[in-house]
């Protein structure tokens, strides 16, 4: 069915899916590596791109191909290259578009290996990085460089939530030359869409929101133009970081809830804010949804929606933050967010250990921070397990 003309949530259900021979309902698990020609000529042809059969399943397989289609229309772009991880996404991005002598601008709150991995790794091959704080644009202006080439954006930012905005940013890269790419991870396509903005790439950690039941690793990249997607799927092709076809299966029914599951769980994270906002235990909270988040008129703007990831601190410091995630009994200790279940986590020593302690205080990732991400359940078990575990400090 072409679904080009048709709504978001039809979109959801039924972009990229194609029809077989038996008129299956659901796209199938093509668990195969290789596939056969059907002649000399025919392989010939594949090979040279005057077929588009599929050959070998790090380069094509239709399981993969339905879920890179789906997406590429939920963000509006031109198509879609699926990875083994959200990392596999980032690497492959950095691959194709940084060289030897070039310089990438990021966000300083991004990710953290999305940082580590420039860092410690692409630094080796003479690739140049600045990390700022690209909430406030200025930062940006004057961190280009005449051999930039990239301007990479994560917003809402990672943990810290500081929101970025992605239109000026289009500006910008526009004015010096440079590709505008956006790690859209945290608001999914339900709630932001960069690409319409004026973003060149944009990629994901499939594991949160898009797939977000907690069960697989998984990453997607969708370009608004065919030149920067051959780049790009040439890179991720050669890297080897393809999806494979069971982890697209399960991407492919994991996205068709993405809506409804976004709406329920920025509806209690919103619940869970407020809570947490007004509780005499909390120093701080960053929730896009509050009027106190720095960029909350910028947010109201840009998204749909607020999301359903928060970062808070504490009065008693990291400690206090310590006693708290070992005493909630419904919120997981557990790494990852934008699944049904909530998850609690200590960026400073989990998923931003690989930065530097400098770096993640320049970056705002203060050692009191904790970030929650808000999953489905009844709202009120999720408030009074917070109202447990706080009253154990
Ligand atoms: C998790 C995450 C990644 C990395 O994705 P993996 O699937 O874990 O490799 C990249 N960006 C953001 C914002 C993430 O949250």
């Amino acid at each position: 069915m072409n679904t080009l003309d048709k709504g978001f949530n039809t979109k959801l259900i039924h972009a990229g899916a194609f029809e077989d021979e038996f008129g299956s309902a659901t796209v199938p698990i093509y668990q195969t590596s290789t596939f056969k020609f059907k002649n000399a000529q025919h392989g010939a042809d594949c090979f040279s791109g005057k077929s588009d059969g599929y050959i070998y399943t790090r380069i094509g397989n239709p399981t993969i191909r339905a879920f890179e289609r789906n997406i590429a229309e939920l963000e509006n772009g031109y198509d879609g290259i699926a990875t083994s991880s959200g990392m596999g996404a980032v690497s492959s991005v950095y691959m194709a578009l940084l060289g030897a002598g070039s310089h990438i601008v990021s966000s300083d709150a991004v990710y953290g290996p999305a940082r580590g991995i420039l860092e410690q790794d692409f630094s080796r091959f003479n690739v140049e990085a600045s990390f700022v704080n690209t909430s406030n644009t200025e930062n940006i202006l004057k961190a280009i460089r005449p051999n930039t080439k990239v301007l990479y954006i994560e917003t809402p930012a990672n943990p810290t939530i500081d929101i970025t905005d992605i239109k000026k940013c289009a500006e910008i890269a526009k004015k010096h030359g440079l590709l505008l790419v956006v790690d859209n991870t945290f608001s999914s396509p339900y709630l932001q869409k960069p690409l319409d903005l004026g973003a060149d790439v944009v990629l994901h950690s499939i594991t949160k929101f898009i797939n977000g039941h907690a069960d697989i690793v998984g990453g997607i990249i969708v370009t608004k133009e065919e030149k920067i997607y051959k780049q790009i799927r040439h890179s991720m092709v050669y890297l080897g970081c393809n999806m494979d076809p069971t982890q697209a299966f399960m991407a492919l029914r994991g996205v068709k809830t993405l809506a409804i599951r976004m709406e329920r769980s920025q509806e209690n994270a919103m619940k869970v804010a407020e809570f947490l906002a007004n509780h005499p235990k909390i120093a701080w909270i960053k929730y896009p949804g509050l009027t106190t988040h720095p960029q909350h008129e910028l947010a109201k703007k840009q998204m749909k929606g607020f999301g359903a990831v928060m970062s808070f601190g504490l009065k008693g410091g990291y400690k206090a933050g310590e006693k708290l995630m070992n005493n909630v009994h419904l919120a997981l200790l557990a790494v990852s967010l934008g699944g049904v279940e909530t998850l609690i986590q200590h960026p400073a020593s989990m998923t931003h250990a690989a930065v530097s302690k400098e770096n993640k205080l320049a970056a705002g990732i203060t050692d009191d921070l904790v970030r929650f991400s808000v999953g489905i359940e009844d709202v009120n078990d999720i408030i009074e397990d917070l109202k447990n575990g706080l009253n154990k400090i």
